[in-house]
C-alpha cells in the first residue's frame, strides 16, 4: 500500500491557493459527462452533492434514512467554529490552526489543517447566505461562543440546534439540485460493497430497505461521507443507525484505514442508567462556557446538593487547568472525570458522574439569559432525567462520541483506491488523536462545499475513465457477495438477538479499548472478539426475510461488520504505545496521570490494510512532520 500523502510544496499558507492553480481543470461544458456517486447526506454528503451539481457534474446521491434531512448530522449540538474573529478577541487562520494541530495532539497533518482554518470563514458565509439562523447579537452581529481547547470566542451557533440549521442549509441547496434534474436522490438505500474496475472505484452495489432489493451503479468516481464509527461502542451519542459498514467495505476491497483507535469520549453525556438503554444523549460542550464541573472533596459524600457547603466542592478542572477551566479539551475533560470517579468521588447512584452546575451562571446572567442559551438542551435533560437544571445541577458523564480516525486520505481527499473519495467524519483527515468541539461541522463543510469540488475535478480531468456498465464482471461478483451474504445472516436461524451481541461487543470495547487502555486489557479483547464473532454467526437470530422492509436483517448485517472492524480498532490501540488524546495507554502517564506522549516513535498516523477476517491486518505508516508548530507537551493549566 502507497501512502503518497500528495501534500503541495512551499509555504503553509500558500499551498492550498498554489493547488488549486496547479490543479487540472474539467470544461463546464464536459462535466455533464462525469457521474459521481456520493454516498451519504449528512453536513457532509449533502453539501459536497449540491456543490458538485452547481457545477454542472451529474450526481446521484444515497442515504438510508428517509430523508437527508434525518443523517445524524441534524443532533449537533453545540455549534461550529470559524476564524472570523468577529469578538476581536484575537483570533486569526493561524491561531485557529495552531488550537487545532494542539488540541489533536501533535497526530494531525499540518497542511490539512491549515487549509481547513483558511477555510472555515467562507462556511459561515455561505451557510448565512443560504438563510441558516445562526444566533445574533443585539445589533444583529453574528454571535460566537468558546468551546473546549481554545481561548477565544470562535464558535458560531444556533441555540442548541446548530447541525440541524446547517443541515436545513446544506439540504435546501440539495433539494435545489435534486429538482433541477442534477441529482438523483436515492433515500432509504444502504451500500453494501464498493465494486473496482482496473483498480479505481467504478461503483457500488446497494440494498432498497424497503424492497430488500439489490442494485449496481456504476459512475466516474466514488465519494464516501458515511459518518463515524462510535456505535462499535453500541452505546454512544450518534444516531441508532450510524455504523462502519461503508467504511469498513471500503477498507475491504484496499482502502486503508488511518488511527481506528482514536476515538473520542465526551465528557458532557448523560449517565448510563441501567441495562435496557440502547442510546446515550449528549449534552452539549457548550454548556461548559457557563456550567461548572465539580464533585465533593470527600470520597463516598452522598449528601445533597444543598446540603454541600461551596468550601466542600472540588471544582477540579478550574483547580487543575486554571488558563481553561472548565474549557480544556474533551479528552482531559473525560480523563479528569473518570479519574475523580475512580476515587470514589462520583456522584449519582452509581457513582459515575459528575456535575455540570449552573448556579453561578443563573444569578449572574439570570434564569432568561441562561436559557435563551441552552433552553432546548435545559429542556432535553430535564425530559429524560426528570430533573430540572435551573434548580439542580446536571449529572454528567463520559461516551463515545465520535471517530477520528476513519479512511486514509491524501491531502485532495482520496482513499488509497483511486476515485475513491472519502469527506466528512468518514475520513480520518484533519483531528489528530482528538478532536476539539466545534470542528467536525467545520470540516465536513469544508470538505463538501470548499475542498472536495476542487479535488476531484483534478482526479476526473486526469484519470482514464472508460465507460463502465453495471453489466459488468466485478458488479456481478459483488452483487452475488452481497447476496449470499444476507442469505447467511437469514439461515443461522439461531436464539440470540442481533442487538444482544451489539451489546457485548460494546462492552468488551468499552472495558478494553475506552477511557483507559492497557496492554493486557486489549489483549484480552482480541481474544473476546473472534470468539463473538463465531458465536454471532452460529448463533445470532434474523427474522424475516430478504424481501421487503426488515430492519433486524439490515442491523445484523451492519453488526456483523462492526464484529470484523472492532478487531482492527483494538491492534491500532495496542500497537500505539504512547498516550495522546483519546488515546490513554494506562502505562504510559506521567506522575499527575496525563497523558504521555512519544513523538520519537510515533508521530505517524497508523494505517491498516486488510488481509482477510481474523487476520491481523498490516501496519503502515505515515509520517507526520512539523515544520510549523512546535511539537510540545500540551498544556492547558
Ligand atoms: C449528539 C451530537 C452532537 C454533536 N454536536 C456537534 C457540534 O455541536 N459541533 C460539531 O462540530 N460537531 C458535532 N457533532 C459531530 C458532528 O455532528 C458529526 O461529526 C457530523 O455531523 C458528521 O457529518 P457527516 O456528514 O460526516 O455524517 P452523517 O451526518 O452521519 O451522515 C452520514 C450519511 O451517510 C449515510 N450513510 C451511512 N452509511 C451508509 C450506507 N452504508 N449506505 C448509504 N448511506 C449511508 C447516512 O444515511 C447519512 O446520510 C455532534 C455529534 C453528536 C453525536
Amino acid at each position: 500500500m502507497q501512502l503518497d500523502s500528495k501534500v503541495p510544496s512551499g509555504p503553509l499558507q500558500d499551498k492550498w491557493d498554489n493547488h488549486r492553480f496547479a490543479m487540472k481543470l474539467v470544461n463546464p461544458s464536459n462535466k455533464r459527462k462525469y457521474n459521481i456517486l456520493v454516498v451519504g447526506s449528512g453536513l457532509a454528503g449533502a453539501s459536497a452533492a449540491a456543490s458538485l451539481a452547481e457545477l454542472g457534474y451529474k450526481v446521484t446521491c444515497f442515504a438510508f434514512q428517509d430523508s437527508p434531512r434525518r443523517a445524524h448530522s441534524i443532533a449537533a449540538q453545540g455549534g461550529i467554529n470559524a476564524s472570523k474573529n468577529y469578538p476581536n478577541d484575537g483570533d486569526s487562520v493561524w491561531r485557529l490552526f495552531y488550537d487545532t494541530v494542539k488540541g489533536g495532539d501533535f497526530r494531525s497533518r499540518e497542511a490539512n489543517v491549515y487549509r481547513l482554518a483558511q477555510v472555515s470563514a467562507n462556511i459561515i458565509d455561505q451557510a448565512v447566505a443560504q438563510g441558516v439562523p445562526f444566533a445574533r447579537e443585539y445589533g444583529g452581529l453574528l454571535s460566537n461562543r468558546s468551546f473546549g481547547g481554545a481561548q477565544v470566542s470562535r464558535t458560531f451557533y444556533a441555540q442548541g440546534a446548530t447541525g440541524q440549521q446547517l443541515l436545513l442549509g446544506a439540504y435546501s441547496a440539495l433539494n435545489r439540485q435534486i429538482g433541477a434534474g442534477a441529482v438523483k436522490m436515492v433515500n432509504r438505500c444502504e451500500l453494501q460493497d464498493i465494486v473496482l474496475v482496473d483498480g479505481q472505484a467504478r461503483g457500488i452495489v446497494t440494498r432498497d430497505l424497503i424492497t430488500g432489493k439489490l442494485e449496481s451503479w456504476s459512475g466516474d468516481a466514488v465519494v464516501l461521507a458515511t459518518g463515524g464509527y462510535a456505535n462499535v461502542f453500541f452505546l454512544s451519542t450518534n444516531a441508532m443507525g450510524c455504523n462502519v459498514t461503508a467504511a469498513y467495505k471500503a477498507h475491504k476491497r484496499g482502502a486503508g484505514f488511518a488511527n481506528p483507535s482514536f476515538t473520542q469520549i465526551h465528557p458532557t453525556c448523560i449517565p448510563v442508567s441501567g441495562d435496557y438503554q440502547s442510546k446515550l444523549t449528549l449534552m452539549s460542550e457548550s454548556l461548559r462556557n457557563d456550567g461548572r464541573v465539580w464533585v465533593p472533596k470527600k470520597a463516598g459524600d452522598a449528601r445533597k446538593v444543598a446540603d454541600i457547603p461551596e468550601s466542600e466542592r472540588d471544582y477540579f478542572l478550574e483547580r487543575k487547568y486554571p488558563s481553561f477551566g472548565n474549557l480544556v479539551p474533551r479528552d482531559v475533560a473525560s480523563r479528569n472525570a473518570k479519574m475523580v470517579c475512580d476515587e470514589g468521588r462520583g456522584v449519582g447512584e452509581s457513582g459515575l458522574a459528575v456535575y455540570l452546575d449552573f448556579r453561578d451562571a443563573i444569578q449572574r446572567l439570570g434564569k432568561d439569559a441562561v436559557a435563551a442559551r441552552y433552553g432546548n438542551l435545559f429542556h432535553m435533560y430535564h425530559k429524560i432525567t426528570a430533573e430540572d437544571p435551573f434548580e439542580t445541577p446536571m449529572r454528567i458523564y463520559p461516551a463515545p462520541h465520535y471517530a477520528m480516525g476513519g479512511l486514509w486520505v491524501d491531502y485532495n481527499l482520496m482513499s488509497t483506491i483511486p476515485g475513491l473519495h472519502v469527506i466528512g467524519e468518514a475520513n480520518f483527515s484533519d483531528h489528530g488523536a482528538n478532536r476539539l468541539g466545534a470542528s467536525a461541522l467545520m470540516q465536513g463543510l469544508a470538505d463538501g462545499y470548499f475542498v472536495l469540488p476542487y479535488t476531484i475535478g483534478n482526479y476526473l480531468a486526469t484519470a482514464s475513465l472508460p465507460k463502465v456498465e453495471t453489466t459488468h464482471a466485478s458488479f456481478q461478483a459483488a452483487e452475488r457477495e452481497v447476496a449470499d451474504r444476507f442469505s447467511k445472516l437469514l439461515g443461522v436461524n439461531g436464539k440470540q438477538t442481533v442487538d444482544s451481541f451489539h451489546r457485548r461487543l460494546g462492552r468488551i470495547m468499552w472495558d478494553n479499548c475506552g477511557l483507559g487502555r492497557t496492554a493486557e486489557g486489549l489483549q484480552s479483547a482480541l481474544e473476546q472478539i473472534p470468539k463473538l464473532r463465531e458465536e454471532f454467526w452460529a448463533d445470532v437470530r434474523v427474522p424475516g426475510t430478504e424481501a421487503g422492509l426488515n430492519q433486524p436483517l439490515e442491523r445484523a448485517a451492519r453488526v456483523a461488520d462492526f464484529l470484523e472492524f472492532a478487531e482492527m480498532v483494538c491492534w491500532d490501540a495496542l500497537e500505539r504505545e504512547e498516550s495522546c488524546g483519546c488515546h490513554l495507554r494506562e502505562e504510559h502517564r506521567t506522575p499527575e496521570g496525563e497523558a504521555l506522549r512519544n513523538d520519537k516513535d510515533y508521530s505517524h498516523v497508523s494505517v491498516w490494510e486488510y488481509k482477510g477476517v481474523g487476520e491481523k491486518p498490516v501496519h503502515h505508516k505515515e509520517p507526520l512532520a512539523f515544520e510549523n508548530v512546535k511539537l510540545s507537551t500540551r498544556s492547558y493549566k
